[in-house]
């Protein structure tokens, strides 16, 4: 006997919380029970089929189901699907590390593992914290973010997010971060270019650096792009500057790759357009290829030797259960292994341009501001003065979007678009046609 749709999702709404949801808005925003997927598309019970233009919420590379990815975790299952990583150690965490640290030419060759994004932030604030505090520099306690940042949501990833809508609630129960200029290129004032936007930014951090550096321990920056808070885009120049910063300060760069990363902007790296390294590195989302949870922060010699010690208070005496899990990490050495395969770096940048020119219309559109790309993310925001309408867009946005076949979620009034890497010529014009009407229905209706 088949199960309906709608079936799953009134089982659904009554014993399973949703996240980042009020669950009151399911009762006229629908909720799609997924049976299966394949490639870029996600199924319905009932045989109807979404286009995950989002990856997943920015996980899935290289579609659903992927061949390549389900037959390594096959073989891991046969071997390994778990083991404790302290006293322990295997060959899928061994691999991986290695791997990372050779695309970072060795400059970030010490991997710490984790299972979310949320977490891999948390452990670098407590490394770079406690690494000053073994170097006898204990004053160095504060973090700074920038305006429109996030990096997860529990209490100390909260505490350098700077979304309103996530933080407000929770206020209090927070240690209060300093919030410093975004370089959104958006923010250009009398002419500016995104350089000077960023040369600007940069200058907010160093009049901050010159009063506080004493007392701050890092800065974290997401680099290139500011996902969460809307696609917000800045030039690779902030990085350079932010780095020259950090060196004379004394203060360490932790750059949040969890969005980012794994090919996301265009290089494999997202600072790597900035050719800068950051003191602390957090990967997460994409690197699994969008299978299982795997989290990771990568970081510096002297930041290992810091920790090095007789001494095991001195030592880094953070864990999680599932650090290090084999299947996550033969998933990783999996999706890596696509990246070499498939030259999909240089792929990435006809099917980036073959999208760019598809959805050009929306460029010219007096509907739209700021249409902007950067690798393979696309954005731009929709004009929307009407208050009422402005703050139910995405909702509806996202209903009409799935009417069209495709899964898109809005940020406020950005539409932005973060497909895998896996999209065919078909469905690069399929996904730009409708994406379209999908704006033009949104926007025309009273
Ligand atoms: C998603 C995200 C996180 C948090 O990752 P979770 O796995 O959701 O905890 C942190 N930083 C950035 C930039 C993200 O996009």
């Amino acid at each position: 006997m088949n199960t309906s749709s709608s079936d799953w999702v009134s089982r659904s709404l009554r014993s399973v919380w949703h996240p980042c949801t009020q669950m009151q808005h399911h009762e006229t925003v629908p909720l799609i029970a997924v049976s299966h997927g394949r490639g870029a598309w996600l199924f319905d019970h009932d045989g109807k089929r979404y286009l995950d233009a989002i990856s997943s919420w920015w996980v899935n590379l290289f579609g659903h189901a992927n061949p390549r990815i389900n037959a390594a975790l096959r073989a891991q299952l046969d071997s390994l699907e778990h083991a404790m990583l302290a006293g322990f150690t295997h060959q899928p965490v061994i691999e991986l590390s290695e791997r990372l640290s050779n695309m970072t030419g060795g400059v970030l060759g010490h991997a710490f593992y984790a299972s979310d994004g949320a977490s891999a932030v948390e452990i670098a604030l407590k490394m770079s914290f406690h690494s000053w505090r073994n170097n006898g520099l204990s004053d160095k306690q504060e973090f700074v973010c920038l305006a429109g940042s996030y990096h997860g949501e529990t209490i100390g990833a909260l505490a350098v997010t700077d979304v309103a809508l996530f933080k407000d609630a929770y206020g209090q129960l927070l240690r209060p971060a300093r919030v410093v200029m975004s370089p959104d290129a958006r923010g250009a004032v009398d002419g500016e270019t995104a350089q000077d936007v960023a040369r600007r930014a940069a200058r907010d951090v160093e009049t901050l650096f010159s009063e506080r550096a004493g007392h701050i321990a890092a800065i974290i920056v997401e680099p290139l792009v500011q996902c969460a808070t809307g696609m917000a885009m800045h030039d690779p120049l902030y990085l350079q500057l932010i780095r020259e910063l950090c060196d004379r300060f004394q203060v360490h760069l932790i750059v949040d790759e969890i969005a980012v990363g794994c090919g996301r902007t265009g290089t494999f790296f997202a600072c790597q357009q900035a050719a800068i390294w950051p003191d602390f590195l957090c990967l997460s989302k994409g690197i699994s290829g969008g299978y299982l949870p795997l989290s990771l922060v990568l970081s510096r010699e002297e930041i290992y030797q810091s920790f090095y010690s007789q001494d095991v208070t001195r030592g880094f005496l953070h864990s999680h259960s599932y650090t290090g899990n084999p299947l996550a990490c033969r998933a990783a050495l999996a999706t890596l292994d696509i990246f070499e395969q498939d030259d999909v770096l240089a792929a990435n940048q006809a099917r980036a341009a073959q999208l760019t020119a598809a959805l050009a219309p929306l460029r010219d559109d007096a509907r739209v501001s700021h249409f902007r790309q950067q690798g393979m993310i696309w954005a731009f925001d929709a004009v929307e003065t009407d208050a009422a309408r402005a703050a139910t867009f995405s909702r509806r946005f996202f209903s009409a979007a799935l009417e069209h076949e495709l899964l898109l979620r809005p940020i406020g009034k950005t539409v932005y678009l973060m497909p895998p890497y896996i999209l065919t010529d078909d469905e690069i014009e399929l996904l730009a046609e409708r994406t379209r009407a999908v704006f033009d229905q949104v926007m025309a209706a009273r």
